[in-house]
């Protein structure tokens, strides 16, 4: 008897064991999908490797098989283990948020010939039996039992297929219904049969179409029909004299690329310059080598990486390597993609986001399985995809926080992707203008190779930061929104016809709501954090949880007529904008007026400058590429710096920089203005001046003292639980018992900070601890946390372990 592993998409370390009956031996791979008994009810199980032995006695049997073909192979396996280890996740809960969604509650029965199909004697058969052989006799891929109902009364079907299963005339079969199963994505063909009877005499008509079809020897149904006068009788009887038979065939796919948003323009590679085409042979020469090897790439914003990262490719595709490229968000995906698309307009990319449709993405994750794609791109779920022979990774913006996936499954997409590098023995390529400081340490420490692009392509200039004192610019005691000199800057740009980003990572239009009476700040029941005042729909909003209640002017606390509004959002930024330059066309890009493609849309009008001004949060500030833009304002670069996190200075750098970089990037020169109250802190200065260099130097002096990454490694356990009182002393407990855990002598130089409240004390109506966990060995790291959560034995709390973590908030 033949068993098999399998994982299954629950929250527990445990994988389980089924036995796989005779008849589904043939089929079940690892790397598919099986539907199994489990408890009282049957679940979908990933199959991970065959076993001689199950070790114990109640082993149930494989239901039925889902997949056609393995989605993994080995190696993704291995990556998948270690994901799960070192993330601490269970590992079927890694498998199932890697594959591509199976609809589990759309599982449709398939009836299938059965192995004695061929030995069928019609006689002993009841008539909607035979109506049903003949309906398989039709469809030799199988027919959906729906299909079966519209012939045969459903009583009298079950009962005709528990009498052929049981002759192996039909099999059934479960098959999740995905769009490979789905009928628009076969088409039926005809082909002559091997074998067929010359005594069985035809018609004329009869003749005439075999003769057709026999000079073809196959055809698609639809392309017969276009070519002769075919009717379904003459077919049908065709078929019956034994002349010809039909099949299900997937129809020709549409190369992936046809999904991409708006025009794809095709361009010409632009001759490399020296430090560029250096960069492209150093990186040629680690792959070419096939070993595992993490290079920097080290670039100021418009110095023409993108186009390094091109040139790369083009090589490991010429030498037979499939390359993986990874952008941090959905958007940036897409845009990487058509670049890379314009170059390579011949090979077929597959394109995965979580954006994409789940059929997209099964079709394209089948096809990379298969090894029919050399090229993959997109966001950090990417990192998934089954590559078959990975020589180069690319991880563009490598900096950006949005790797790190904040939810479910904690994992980090650049550090995924060094782990598969490494395991695939490819060459990751990390490029940013930013680098993160512990991807700069690990280039300095020469852990990883260091490319740098020193120069904007072309020498176009960077652009000349000035830094805006917002005390000095007090008007009645007020900071206004907008300084004099931005305002005048934006005057001389919009009369020299050129474009302007104006940053604030702060929607809505007043962040906060306070009575000047009882200093009550009115704040979202759900969360501990003040609610926001959006103006358009009269509205106060909590950012976090998305409660809102109609904005009042009077206090819920004491009753008085005197709530004070104050703070900016891009709304209000927007309508300032307006109040002062009321002939300009203004645009706002954030989570409010974002939904879905209408952010391609922004971003295409901005592109064709049917838009002077975008106001926007963060979703403006990376990667895009619009050289019509001069002016760029930070309309507050102080609020990324008062996050209480020892990444907040790293944080305002990346950003500040990044978003500078959006401004001359074509060939005029352009300029930023960054308003703040702290004009003398020291990231700003680093930031004006472009600095990246003498930043790292001062932020990796503080690091080295305070003992933070990249000196030492942090696992934060997130403890959140419904019920306060409970919560308060479920969390004495957990620190008595955390109290016993220290003494044990391997934990003795890990420090233990917490558990206390983080900084959001409540969030989503539940209340929050954290414990991060420092020190440098990571197994002890790991060790620890797991003797923390299994210590808390009160089921008030629920603990979730963060590796790596890059929110404290
Ligand atoms: P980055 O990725 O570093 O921000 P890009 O690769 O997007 O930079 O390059 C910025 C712009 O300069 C793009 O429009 C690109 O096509 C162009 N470019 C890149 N390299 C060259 C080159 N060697 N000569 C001319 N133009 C170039
Ligand atoms: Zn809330």
């Amino acid at each position: 008897m033949m068993f098999v592993e399998t994982a299954l998409n629950i929250p527990t370390d445990k994988t389980f064991t089924y036995i796989v009956p005779d008849h589904l031996l043939a089929e079940v791979k690892p790397g598919k999908r099986v539907l199994v008994p489990f408890g009282k009810g049957t679940a979908i199980a990933c199959v991970l490797k065959f076993l001689a032995d199950s070790g114990r006695h109640d082993t149930k049997q494989i239901l039925s098989v889902l997949d056609q073909h393995p989605l993994f192979g080995e190696n993704d396996l291995l990556f998948y283990q270690w994901l799960a280890k070192y993330y601490m996740h269970p590992l079927g809960k890694v498998i199932f948020e890697a594959l591509p969604k199976e609809k589990a509650s759309k599982i449709k029965r398939w009836i299938l010939p059965g192995s004695a199909f061929g030995q069928i004697n019609h006689t002993d058969l009841s008539r909607e039996e035979v109506l049903l052989i003949n309906l398989i006799a039709e469809n030799a891929n199988g027919i959906l039992q729906h299909q079966g109902q519209k012939v045969i009364p459903i009583k009298a079907l079950s009962e005709a297929i528990k009498n052929l299963q049981k002759k192996k005339f039909i099999r059934c079969e479960n098959r999740p219904d995905t769009d490979d199963h789905l009928s628009g994505q076969y088409e039926r063909w005809v082909k002559v049969t091997n074998l067929h009877d010359p005594n069985k005499k035809l018609t004329t008509k009869q003749h005439i179409l075999f003769q057709e079809i026999l000079a073809k020897r196959e055809i698609p149904l639809p392309v017969l029909k276009q070519e002769i006068y075919c009717t379904p009788p003459i077919l049908k009887a065709l078929h019956e004299k034994g002349y010809i038979e039909f099949e299900e065939r997937r129809k020709q796919r549409q190369p992936f690329t046809a999904f991409l948003p708006g025009e794809n323009k095709l361009s010409e590679c632009p001759p490399l310059n020296r430090e560029q085409t250096e960069a492209v042979q150093k990186i040629v020469k680690a792959f070419s080598v096939s070993q595992f090897s993490v290079m920097l790439l080290h670039g100021i914003t418009g110095s023409g990486k993108t186009e390094v990262y091109i040139a790369a490719a083009k090589q490991v595709i010429e030498s037979g390597g499939d390359v993986l490229f990874l952008a941090p968000e959905i958007s940036l995906s897409v845009q990487l993609a058509k670049r890379v698309h314009a170059r390579f307009p011949d090979i077929d990319i597959a394109i995965l986001h979580s954006e994409i449709s789940p059929a997209l993405r099964y079709q394209q994750w089948l096809a990379i399985q298969k090894g029919e794609i050399k090229i993959v791109v997109g966001a950090r779920s990417a990192v998934f995809a089954p590559l078959k022979n990975l020589k180069l990774i690319i991880v563009d913006e490598e900096h950006d926080e949005s790797y790190k996936q904040d939810e479910r499954f904690r994992y980090h997409g650049r550090d995924a992707a060094i782990m598969k590098g490494k395991l695939s023995g490819a060459t990751v390529v990390l490029g940013s203008a930013t680098p993160s400081l512990q991807t700069f340490f690990h280039a300095q420490s020469d852990r990883y190779a260091y490319l740098s692009l020193p120069c904007r392509v072309e020498n176009r200039s960077l652009p000349e930061v000035t830094i805006v004192s917002m005390e000095k610019e007090k008007n009645n005691g007020a900071i206004p929104v907008l300084s004099s000199s931005l305002i005048s800057a934006m005057s001389a740009s919009l009369a020299g016809g050129y474009q302007i980003l104006l940053f604030l990572n702060q929607r809505g239009f007043h962040t906060f709501f306070y009575c000047s009476d009882c200093r009550h700040t009115i704040s979202c029941p759900n969360c501990a954090v003040s609610l926001t005042y959006h103006r358009k729909t009269e509205m106060l909003r909590c950012h976090y949880c998305d409660h809102y209640e109609k904005a009042h002017s009077i206090c819920p606390i004491c009753g008085k007529e005197r709530i004070i509004r104050y703070g900016t959002g891009t709304e209000r930024l927007e309508a300032e904008v307006r109040r002062h330059f009321p002939n300009a066309i203004i645009g706002r890009m954030d989570r409010d007026t974002v939904t879905g493609k209408n952010r391609e849309k922004i971003l295409l009008a901005l592109e064709k400058r049917e838009i002077d001004i975008l106001v926007g949060t963060q979703m403006i500030t990376k990667g895009h590429d619009f050289p019509y833009i001069n002016l760029v304002g930070i309309v507050s670069a102080d609020l990324s710096l008062n996050i209480p996190d020892f990444r907040a200075a790293e944080r305002t750098f990346q950003l500040l920089t990044q978003v500078s970089g959006r401004s001359g990037r074509g060939d005029i020169p352009g300029r930023v203005i960054i308003q703040t109250v702290n004009p003398n802190y020291y990231v700003l200065q680093k930031a004006r001046d472009q600095d990246y260099h003498s930043f790292y130097q001062s932020e990796i002096k503080l690091r080295k003292t305070l003992i933070y990454p990249p000196f030492s490694r942090i696992v934060s356990l997130h403890i959140s639980a419904s019920h306060k009182n409970k919560a308060e002393k479920a969390i004495e407990m957990l620190k008595q018992n955390i109290g016993m855990i220290r003494r044990k002598s391997i934990y003795k130089t890990i420090e233990i900070i917490g558990p206390s409240h983080s900084p959001i004390e409540k969030l989503y109506g539940q209340y929050r601890w954290q414990i991060p966990l420092k020190g440098k060995n990571i197994p002890h790291l790991h060790n620890l946390a797991q003797d923390i959560i299994l210590a808390n034995k009160s089921k008030t709390l629920r603990i979730t372990p963060d590796v790596d973590p890059i929110r404290f908030i």
